[in-house]
Order: C-alpha cells, then structure tokens, then sequence
C-alpha cells in the first residue's frame, strides 16, 4: 500500500463534463414528490390518459414472435418506421422510412446529433429560451452556444441573421411548434425566414418536435423541412402522445450524414429496445392510438383553459402570461421587480411548484419569467394549484 504522500492525483472530470448544469427541474422535482404538493414544474402527461389496455394488447401482439426479444438492426423496426414515415408524408413532407432512425426517445437523437454534428468550440445557436435538456446536450458536446433572443412572442429574425453572419454556426436548434419552455409557435412566414437563413448562411436546423401533434387550436404548420429539405434534421418523438416510458423517437435524416447518425446510434445502444418498438408499430397499427390522441388532446385543451383562466385572478398586477395553441406549458412574466427564483420558496410553502424561467436561457435570463404545466392535473386540481401559487407570490409582493 503507498502511502497517502505517494498517491498521484486523479486525473478529473472532463471540462466539458463541467460546464453541464445539473437541470433544476428534476431537483425540483425531487422536492415535490411529496402527494400534497401540486406541482406544475415537470412536463409530465397526465397517467390517467395512458392507453393501458391499448398498449398492453399491444405488448401480448408483440410478443407472439421470438424475433421481438433478439438483438436487431440499430436504423429500428421497419414497420415502425414505415408508420412515421407515411404520417411525415401524410403532413406534406414525403419521407421514406429509411430516411429514418428509431432513438431511445427524442432525447437521444439530440445526443447522436450532437456527436455527429459537433466538434469542442464549434458554435451553435439556439432560441433564447431554450429545452434544458438540449442546453445540457449541447453542453457535454463541447458547444459555444450562442441565445437568438425573442421581440415578444417572435423570434427576432434579424438577430438570427446577424449572428449566422457573426458566427458561423454549425445549426440552429429550435422546437418551433409549442417550445419547451414558453409554449410559443413560430408562424409560416417565420418558418420561410429560418429556413431562408440557413439556406443563405450554410447552417443545418435540428428541428426538435415532440409537441406536434397537441394541438387543441389553430391550424397545423409546415415542418421547416419543407423549405429547407437539405438543411433541416427533424426529431419527433411517441412520449408525448403515447407514453414517456415507451422511450421511443426518431430523427429523420439528411442523406449526406444519415451514416454518421447510424454510427453514432450503434456506438450510444446498438438499438432501441426491440419489444417496445415492436409493441408501439402494432399499437400504431391498430388504430387505437388514434382514439387514445384525440382524449388526449380533448383533456388537455381544457387543462390548459383552466390553467390560463385561473391565472387571470392569482398572478399579482402586472404580470402577463401566454395562452399557447399546444403542448404542454404556459409561460408567464411576473411584474416589474419580482424575482421567480426568489419567490419559489415562498410558493413551495403553499404546497405548489413552478420552474423559474432562468435555467432554460443560455445568456442572460429573464428573472421573471416561469414555467407552467398544464398537463399532469385535472382542471379542478389546477384551479386550486393557480389559487395556492396566487397566494404565495402575494407573500412575496
Ligand atoms: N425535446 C423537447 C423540446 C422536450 O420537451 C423533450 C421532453 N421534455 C424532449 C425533447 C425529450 O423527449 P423524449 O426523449 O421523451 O422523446
């Protein structure tokens, strides 16, 4: 045994490693697993939607050959991936499955992105705010990642242009329908703008779109790959419409790196889990799923019309807050001179949780701004929750 004077340090973590914020919302959502609290901080959906019976007749289907426990192809299931391909199509964006690959959720497909995309330094850009996760992603990549900021409610397009000038970027990341964390949409003529950009420029889009398919209002938009078919790199994803725990999304593909993903897919997990993909195709297949979506988006659209008709009368005077068309989050603005990480602890003694805005921004934040869930409670539970939320922050005003 050498003794402690002898032992040679070892060598640390990665400074990549390092500069990855742990993401305050699971913090926070340790701290509100206790059944009274009421919490609007994680974007869960809600469980009692679940299609439990759907998907376990799925599962029994699945499992009636053994090829569905054996290791597979790491591109995934071909029927899945015909599925999503005809629904791309069907939406006037023609896809062919193999323009596709199967990932372990949406949130691997932005890491096998960033692996085949990005080198230590190179500049990326992304909506200011932004989906934690992909900051945190972008983060261990090695990325310089650079905010575009927003003039109200649009993205300021002009700055998108100055900064690809400025930059160089490699992409522009963006969930351009029902953003995680502001529920914003970037309208048709945004779309042709940002595509235009990248077009002009010479940057790809990662186009991040797990929320697509909850729309309770309004007319669906074209995917940005429409306007930019070599530009744009799409990631959908089953969570949000099916089940989270599935763990099953997918990127769609440009043809000039669609091997370089695939690498990087074999290198992450070989492949998605073979059951599950097989039990989400029957799902799909059968119809059901379609059904258990229209509820789905039903229950949520009055979710999220409690949720915005109760802060009318709890937010104190002064703030402001937006009713979006989807998805699953409402953003709202405290006044003036409030603070939405300091008033959280004050909130959290009321038995209601809120993730403050700062987090998702990789510049300077905005103080006051934070993030609503609508989804996870049914509309009486989220008038009581926007009540006791009223009442803390009238604690801290
Ligand atoms: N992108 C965005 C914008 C998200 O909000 C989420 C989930 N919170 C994901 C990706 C990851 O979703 P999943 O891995 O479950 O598909």
């Amino acid at each position: 045994m050498p003794s402690p004077e002898t032992l040679v340090a070892l060598p640390g973590r990665s400074e990549r490693a390092g500069s990855a914020k742990t993401s305050p919302v699971r913090d926070l959502l340790a701290l509100t697993e206790r059944p009274e609290v009421i919490s609007f901080a994680g974007g869960l959906p809600a469980p009692e939607l679940f299609d439990l019976d759907g998907i376990r007749a799925s599962f029994d289907e699945a499992l009636g050959a053994p090829a569905v426990l054996q290791y597979s192809t790491s591109e995934g299931n071909p029927a899945l991936r015909e599925i999503v391909a005809g629904q791309y199509t069907a939406n006037g964006l023609p896809t062919d499955a193999g323009d596709l690959i199967i990932t372990t959720g949406s949130q691997q497909g932005l890491g096998l992105l960033s692996t085949a995309l990005l080198d230590p330094g190179d500049v990326i850009l992304v909506e200011e705010p932004c989906y934690l996760a992909a900051l945190q992603t972008f983060a261990l990549a090695g990325a310089r990642v650079v905010g575009v900021p927003y003039l109200g409610d649009e993205l300021d397009l002009d700055a998108l242009d100055a900064l690809a000038s400025a930059h160089a970027p490699k992409f522009f990341y963006t969930v351009p329908t029902f953003q995680n964390p502001t529920g914003r949409t970037h309208g048709l003529a945004a779309r042709q703008r940002i595509a235009d950009a990248a077009i002009r420029h010479g940057f790809r889009i990662i186009e991040d779109e797990p929320y697509r398919q909850l729309r309770y209002s309004g007319d669906p938009l074209p995917s940005l790959a429409t306007f930019a078919p070599d530009h744009v790199l799409s990631l959908g994803s089953f969570s949000k419409v099916i089940a989270p725990g599935l763990r099953i999304g997918w990127v769609r593909t440009t043809a000039d790196i669609r091997p370089t993903v695939t690498i990087a897919k074999q290198a992450a997990d070989l492949h998605t889990s073979t059951i599950d993909q097989a039990a989400a195709a029957h799902y799909l297949a059968s119809g059901r799923s379609d059904a258990a979506l229209a509820q789905i988006r039903a229950a949520y659209a009055d979710r999220r019309d409690a949720m915005v008709d109760a802060l009318a009368t709890a937010l104190p005077a002064g703030s402001s807050w937006n009713s979006p068309d989807g998805g699953m989050f409402v953003w709202a603005r405290l006044p003036e001179g409030m603070d939405a990480t300091a008033a959280l602890p004050h909130v959290l003694r009321h038995d209601v949780a809120f993730v403050p805005g700062a987090p998702f921004y990789a510049g300077p934040a905005d103080a006051r701004a934070m993030r609503l869930s609508f989804t996870t409670y049914a509309p009486d539970r989220i008038r009581e929750g926007i009540a006791r939320l009223g009442m803390g922050l009238a604690g801290v005003a």
